[in-house]
């Protein structure tokens, strides 16, 4: 029997939902209470008390106008969004007609999906990958294709493996994740202009999911350096990592205008409300402050890296804010152990790996600490 025929406990007889979600279940990491949340890649360091009031002042401003619908073309804070990124990337800052901006990157994934997926088409990605990807093309009647990255503990994207991976499914859509989540792998950019390249030919889209961009080590370029040469090609960011700003939602993406305006045609009226661009341009306007912690979390990573690996981890190499690394144990043993010691990580990726987030450094010995006996040698 379908979950959605079967009695509720209260007996009440309820609308059927669509086929295809009947038995599934809202996805997402658990929320449990405990000293060291290192599951889902936030920035452990809030904003300073003066950055809270400044946000709380833009707010109170934005207030006085809430009784009107906000700009819905948000352009103000994507002229702001495209100045940070000149400014992070090195690149010409990219005008407001070049970049969108979401609830999320999710939500900037799923318009991506909504405008260029669809019945009949299907989105490419390179497992292990994100595990939101499928759920927005399930939404969206795409259908997703998942080919493998190269073995571990590199995880590696060859531009010979994308080519050929396209070639083979002739996807609409391509997802590239770097840094990726749950490796941290970032890719180089000849991997992203061969599927740049090999999609035009289709007229299919490159999306380059670049959640963790700011966290890259140095030497390591960003996809947006490359925009300008390939039309097909976006760009997504969020101020949910680096930037400190999980809890505004806030995501955006950087693509050639025309793309932006087929997104605009798929996005819901009054979406992005009028707190949330507030809050967002008074953030980026504290950029300083806020991505101050990004240069410490790096080295705290690489340290991290150094020390699984002298512990005699298999680990893969990261330029994000979190590590996968293989357990000696069973992992939910050793996921299970960590949680007792009220450490929380992430049971993601490969069989016998775990995700754990870079924390502050008290964080961080506390999960060494713990992961001693939860995973001896
Ligand atoms: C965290 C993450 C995001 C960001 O999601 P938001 O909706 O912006 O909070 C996007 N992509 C990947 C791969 C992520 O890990």
């Amino acid at each position: 029997m379908p979950a959605n025929s079967a009695p509720t406990l209260d007996g009440s007889v309820l609308p059927v939902p669509r086929d295809d979600i009947a038995d599934a279940a809202p996805y997402g990491a658990p929320q449990l209470e405990v000293e060291h949340a290192l599951n889902v890649n936030e920035n452990p360091y809030g904003p300073s008390p003066q950055l809270a009031e400044h946000i709380g002042r833009a707010v109170a401003e934005a207030a006085r106008g809430l009784n009107r619908y906000p700009d819905r073309d948000a352009l103000a804070l994507r002229a702001d969004l495209g100045t940070y990124l000149a400014a992070e990337s090195g690149i010409p800052a990219p005008a407001a007609e070049a970049v969108w901006a979401a609830n999320g990157s999710n939500e900037i994934m799923h318009q991506l999906m909504l405008a260029y997926g669809g019945p009949g088409r299907s989105a490419l990605g390179f497992l292990p990958h994100y595990s939101m990807y499928p759920e927005y093309a399930r939404d969206t009647f795409t259908r997703w294709v998942a080919a493998e990255r190269g073995p571990a503990p590199e995880f590696a994207l060859t531009a010979q493996a994308v080519t050929a991976a396209i070639a083979a499914h002739r996807p609409h859509i391509v997802v590239l994740t770097s840094p990726n989540n749950p490796t941290g792998t970032a890719l180089e950019l000849e991997v992203v202009e061969a599927a740049a390249v090999a999609l035009a030919e289709t007229r299919g889209l490159l999306v380059v999911d670049e959640a963790y961009g700011e966290f890259r080590r140095d030497g390591v370029p960003s996809s947006l350096t490359v925009l300008e040469q390939h039309p097909n090609l976006v760009v997504t960011r969020t101020m949910s990592k680096a930037f400190a700003l999980a809890g505004a939602r806030l995501g955006y993406l950087v693509a050639h205008p025309a793309i932006v305006d087929t997104v605009r045609i798929v996005r819901l009226p009054y979406h992005l409300s009028a707190v949330t661009q507030a809050v967002a341009r008074t953030a980026l306007s504290h950029r300083e402050e806020l991505l101050g912690t990004v240069a410490l979390l790096r080295g705290e990573r690489d340290a991290l890296a150094v020390h699984l690996t002298a512990r005699g981890h298999q680990v893969a190499p990261s330029d994000a804010n979190f590590i996968l690394f293989r357990t000696f144990t069973d992992r939910d043993r050793v996921f299970e152990a960590l949680l007792e010691r009220s450490v929380l990580v992430r049971a993601v990726g490969p069989t016998g790996w775990l995700r754990v987030s870079v924390g502050t450094p008290q964080d961080n010995v506390a999960f060494r600490t713990a992961l001693e006996e939860a995973d001896p040698r």
